[in-house]
């Protein structure tokens, strides 16, 4: 029997049991259960009073908006999907996105208007621009606009897609990973136990909403009846006060929002008491980092989450108890185990399972999978295999007490004279050295080995070593072939809007008129 529960569902059962509690929060707009599933259905039926129909694309594209919320909600009653695009894209990927999905309506933030302005005469599928915020607020009187008195939902279908959300776009151009009741439904349920999300819980959105640390996690929380704090502009030290105002229990950033919270002065001196889960992931946590976590937060339940778009969510944390494990201190550098309904294993380049502690490409099975890439039916079948399973196209390994270790993309990893390298491995040793602030390597191509390793790095403030030192460093460290035979020094990393170095640039001048192995 098919158990997929509409979210919808979820929302009317908090407006039953509590309609007059805060549901949803926006600066310093507070909406109650019963007032926000208003809003959703007023966005529902100005959807369908624009024509949107079932398999329709809505583009969202602003910094973090409750309207964002409200009309993905929206659409998962009236059949269409909502597009959330990352505002720190330039116009040209912006647009080809907008493309991408062949959006029918822009919902855009006062602040991109003018961006999707002048990009008009290349987005033909555009029917209408609705500006959300500013003065004038077409937004509220869109939705205003439409009675939700005789707004029916389209029949439910569990395998609809209502969010559309893109990867990052770090191995290559970003794509459209169709989210659905079922994929979402599954997360959801995972969620609530692998981060114990309760109705009571007051749940921090501050990642963007267009990537599934937002979104997802969101939907997490209001699948289970918490309160969501959804906020804009990520200012360190205005969201630490926001935590300690709002008894914030749930919040999850990316390792380097946890960096800038550490430069803050007074990040020690607030009453974090209500915390029970502060998440983090989406690449690597640097150890060091980790370590002043640990040492300024004693009390703090952290969470390492290892997710990706094509699977919803997080599918994979590393627990508060191991994060001080003082007898297992390496599972600080692990992924975790899977989350509950989640089976991942670690295969060969032929598909064959592989042991415990071999490295291996990671495959995932579990209901939390996209229904596919938006208009990609090729990407599609590489990526979703056989009976619900997943290839990530990350490598790493299992241990014996299945703990996932994450090594690398399968795209970065380097083959040298046979034998493999995994970048991860290097870059680990390599930040270590106090000299060094960031560093990426990369495989470059070479005559005798095929490839050769390279670290590209960059110094710390103040700190001066040469490719001769790093070399010998590296050396006392690793395996011969491990160790860097090259080093580059640059002023900072190519990296995307979410933070990732993108490696590809960074191997571009050294590949051009060659093909790399994939
Ligand atoms: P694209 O698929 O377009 O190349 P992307 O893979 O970076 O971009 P996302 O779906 O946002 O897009 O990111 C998922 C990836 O992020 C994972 O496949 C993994 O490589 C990395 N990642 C996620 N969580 C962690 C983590 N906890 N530690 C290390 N890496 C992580
Ligand atoms: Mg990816």
């Amino acid at each position: 029997a098919d158990t997929v529960v509409p979210i919808g569902n979820h929302i009317d059962r908090w407006v039953q049991s509590k309609p007059d509690e805060h549901a949803v929060s926006y600066g310093t707009t507070d909406y109650t259960w019963a007032q926000f599933r208003t809003r959703i259905r007023a966005n529902a039926a100005a959807q369908v009073a624009d024509g949107i129909r079932t398999g329709d694309r809505i583009a969202f594209l602003d910094k973090n908006n409750l309207a964002c919320l409200e009309t993905t909600l929206a659409a998962s009653l009236t059949g269409a999907a909502n597009a959330v695009i990352n505002f720190r894209l330039s116009p040209d990927e912006v647009a080809y996105i907008v493309n991408d999905a062949r959006a029918r309506i822009v919902i855009v933030g006062s602040e991109f208007a003018d961006l999707i302005a002048g990009l008009r005469d290349e987005l033909p599928t555009v029917e209408r621009v609705i500006v959300t915020g500013g003065v004038d607020d077409d937004y509220e009187k869109w939705i205003a606009g439409a009675s939700d008195a005789d707004f029916e939902p389209v029949r439910f279908d569990p395998d609809a897609s209502f969010l559309q959300l893109y990867t990052s776009g770090t191995t290559g151009h970003p794509k459209g990973a169709m989210l659905t009741h079922r994929s979402l439904g599954a997360h959801n349920a995972a969620a609530a136990v692998g981060f114990g999300f309760t109705p009571s819980s007051v749940n921090m959105v501050a990642m963007p909403l267009f990537h599934v640390g937002g979104s997802s996690w969101s939907l997490a929380g209001i699948s289970v009846g918490a309160q969501t704090i959804v906020v804009r502009d990520v200012d360190p030290s205005a969201v630490l006060d926001e935590i300690v105002e709002r008894k914030v229990t749930h919040a999850f950033f990316v390792p380097a929002v946890f960096g800038f919270f550490l430069e803050e002065p007074r990040v020690a001196d607030r009453d974090y008491s209500a915390v029970r889960c502060l998440g983090y992931g989406g690449s690597p946590m640097p150890l060091p980092t980790m370590r002043a976590c640990l040492e300024t937060w004693p009390d703090a339940d952290f969470y390492q989450v290892y997710g990706m778009t094509e699977m919803s969510g997080v599918f994979s944390v590393l627990g508060p108890e191991d994060h001080r494990d003082l007898a297992h201190p390496e599972r600080l550098v692990s992924a975790g185990r899977p989350l509950p309904g989640v089976t991942v294993t670690v295969v060969d380049r032929d598909g064959n399972a592989l042991a415990p502690g071999s490295i291996g490409e990671f495959w995932v099975q579990s209901k939390q999978h996209m229904l596919g890439y938006w208009g990609n039916p090729e990407a599609t079948s590489k990526t979703l295999v056989g009976d619900d399973w997943l290839r990530t196209g990350d490598a790493g390994l299992l241990d014996d007490d299945g703990y996932l270790y994450i090594s690398d993309r399968v795209k970065d990893m380097i083959i040298s004279g046979g034998e493999n390298i995994y970048p991860a491995e290097v870059e680990r040793v390599i930040i270590e050295n106090p000299a060094v602030a960031d560093v990426a390597v990369i495989g470059v191509p070479d005559e005798k080995w095929g490839e050769t390793v390279k670290a590209v790095v960059v110094l710390a403030d103040d700190a001066s070593t040469t490719d001769v030192e790093l070399i010998a460093y590296c050396r006392e460290r690793l395996a011969g072939y491990k160790t860097p035979k090259s080093v580059e020094f640059l002023s900072a990393l190519p990296r995307n809007s979410t933070g990732k170095i993108l490696k590809r640039e960074l191997r571009k001048p050294y590949w051009e008129g060659r093909t790399l192995h994939s």
